[in-house]
C-alpha cells in the first residue's frame, strides 16, 4: 500500500531529526504533499496514525497541505496548472482524474514540473 510505505518514511524521518534534537514527543507535524505522488491525504492521516503507533510520534498531529501539480509544455511552452477532467473540488484530491495534457494546445508533450513533493516542511517537538 502506498500511503503505508509513505507514512513509515514520514515516521522514520521525524523521528530521527528529534531524536537529534533530543526530543522526547513530536508534537505535531507539518507535511506538504504534491498531488501528483498520488498519495492519498486522508488515507495518509490514518495509516501514519498506524505508522507511528509505539513511536515518539503516536500523538503527533498531521497536517498536510496539498500542492497542485504543474506541467510544462514542450510544444506551446505552457507552464502551470493541469487540466482537471471534473471542475469539481472534491475530485482534485483524489488526484486520478486529471490528464497531463497541456491545457492550452492540447499536446501530450508535456513535462511534469511540480506536484511530486513530499516535504517535511515542520516539526513541533517537546
Ligand atoms: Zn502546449
Amino acid at each position: 500500500m502506498h500511503e503505508f510505505a509513505t507514512a513509515q518514511k514520514i515516521v522514520r524521518t521525524v523521528v530521527s531529526v528529534a531524536m537529534r534534537n533530543n526530543a522526547k514527543v513530536i508534537n505535531e507535524i507539518l507535511l506538504e504533499l504534491g498531488e501528483l505522488t498520488f498519495v492519498n491525504p486522508d488515507q495518509l492521516k490514518f495509516v501514519f496514525k498506524i505508522a507511528a503507533d509505539k513511536s515518539i510520534a503516536k500523538d503527533a498531529i498531521l497536517n498536510i497541505v496539498s500542492k497542485p501539480g504543474e506541467i510544462k509544455c514542450k510544444d506551446c511552452g505552457y507552464e502551470g496548472g493541469l487540466k482537471y477532467e471534473e471542475d469539481r473540488p472534491e475530485f482534485h484530491s483524489m488526484a486520478v482524474l486529471f490528464t497531463l495534457d497541456c491545457p492550452k494546445c492540447k499536446s501530450k508533450n508535456t513535462e511534469i514540473i511540480g506536484g511530486r513533493e513530499l516535504t517535511i516542511k515542520n516539526i513541533k517537538v517537546v
